[in-house]
């Protein structure tokens, strides 16, 4: 007997035949004998119809602003979890299984002040740990809690994975189920390589740097959650009939495990491509070379909400001018450079160029670090096939390397291939 977080996405439960679906999955556990609390996301495209509700209040006259209060965008885009918990509640009871309903405020899920992104600082599960205990199923509202200011708060896009793995963690679950359209996390994007193939287990520091480059599985903060409080965190598909073969194995369910890194014992050197699209380079010309110029410069950025991700500084020939590369999102590059010439006598540069609509490909594993050679490899792959290095950056477990966009999907395949990911 286990004590098991089922989470269900939007896609899962986007109407009420696949609810009824979630529902018999949620019974193939309940009839094994296991603890059960499910976390539900809205219907998908649900949020989106409310966030667009929020967004586009006619203008009062005069204003040019969109107006809103982010305690009622929370509100209203609570909602439709609220919804999908309580349809699947009563889903569930009509299959006979003893279930209710519990939106974020009521267990509570206390978070933090910051309206629609706030963090979840504490998780009352006491009540549900004995309602579970006597056989009752919580079916919990995902993405919302309740802040400091006794107000609804949501914790910011794709937040209901991040409810599912805080639960787990607060109820000590023995597993957290992430229930989604896919049936696992792969080498790289299947629609870009056809050969990408499913995991069995990643750890969670790859599956960070996985989320946080854009492959899109969970939210990022839900893996760093997960690595905090070592929830073991299951990925796995809603569309496969519940009671196909395996389904309901406890050990070895089908999709793919992240789990610490001690738990995987035959570590592949590197474990995926991920890519981010939309990245633009900045380059700031003839700088000052001297204390205090990056400061000067990624400061303001900062201040800006600029999210800067590859830094790459030149060392000066003779110790006085150089220049600064770096990258942010594509969506950010006017607003950046305007807060560049706001301050280019502080920073001290002569021109800022940029170029967008470049591609960010980066090759992850943690047997990297004990590897030497794989940053080479990856160089000569894409030398192979004339594609152009822009910038690179490394880490222990990772290395990015910029390109020109139109090469996005070759670089992914090349670097695939060259370190074998298509073999099984
Ligand atoms: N429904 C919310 C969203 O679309 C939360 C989630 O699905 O995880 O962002
Ligand atoms: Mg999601």
């Amino acid at each position: 007997m286990a004590r098991i977080v089922m989470k269900f996405g939007g896609t899962s439960v986007a109407d009420l035949n696949r609810i009824h679906n979630v529902a018999r999955h949620v019974k193939r556990e309940v009839d094994a004998g296991h603890e059960i609390a499910v976390v539900v996301s809205a219907m998908s495209g649900k949020t989106n119809e409310l966030v667009g509700w929020v967004e586009n209040m006619p203008k009062v006259a005069g204003s040019n602003a969109p107006f809103y209060d982010a305690r009622e965008y929370d509100a209203v885009v609570a909602s439709g979890e609220q919804v999908t918990s309580g349809l699947l509640a009563i889903a569930l009871q009509s299959m006979g299984i003893n279930a209710r309903s519990w939106q974020g405020w009521q267990l509570p899920i206390k978070t933090d002040n910051a309206h629609g992104a706030a963090r979840i600082l504490d998780i009352e599960g006491a009540d549900i740990i004995r309602r579970m205990g006597e056989g009752q199923v919580a079916v919990v509202a995902g993405f919302q809690g309740l802040g400091p200011d006794n107000r609804l708060a949501t914790l910011g896009r794709g937040g209901s994975d991040t409810s599912a793995v805080a639960i787990a963690a607060a109820v000590k679950a023995d597993r957290c189920d992430i229930y989604t359209d896919v049936d696992g996390v792969y080498t790289t994007d299947p629609r870009i390589e056809p050969k990408a193939r499913r995991l069995k287990k990643v750890a969670f520091e790859e599956m960070l740097e996985m989320a946080s480059l854009g492959a899109k599985v969970l939210q990022v903060r839900s893996v760093e959650l997960a690595m905090v409080h070592k929830v073991r965190t299951f990925v796995r598909s809603s569309f496969e009939d519940p009671d196909a073969p395996g389904m309901g194995d406890l050990l070895n369910p089908p999709g793919t495990l992240i789990c610490d890194e001690d738990e995987i014992v035959e570590q592949e050197v590197v474990t995926g491509i991920a890519y981010a699209k939309d990245e633009a380079q900045i380059s700031l010309r003839r700088l000052a070379d001297r204390p205090g110029v990056s400061a000067a410069i990624f400061g303001p950025l900062a201040e800006a909400h600029i999210n800067v991700d590859m830094i790459v500084q030149n060392i000066s020939e003779d110790g006085s001018k150089t220049d600064m590369t770096f990258t942010v999102p594509s969506g950010d590059v006017n607003k950046a450079l305007k807060v560049l010439s706001d301050n280019k006598e502080k920073i001290g540069y002569d021109v800022a160029q940029s170029e967008s609509g470049l591609v960010k490909v980066s090759v992850i594993g943690i047997g990297m670090r004990s590897h030497a050679g794989v940053a080479a490899s990856a160089f000569r792959a894409l030398a192979d096939k004339g594609i152009n290095i822009k910038a690179i950056t490394t880490s222990e477990i990772k290395i990015s390397i910029l390109i020109d966009g139109p090469y996005a999907e070759l670089a992914v395949r090349t670097l695939h291939s060259a370190y074998g990911l298509d073999k099984s």
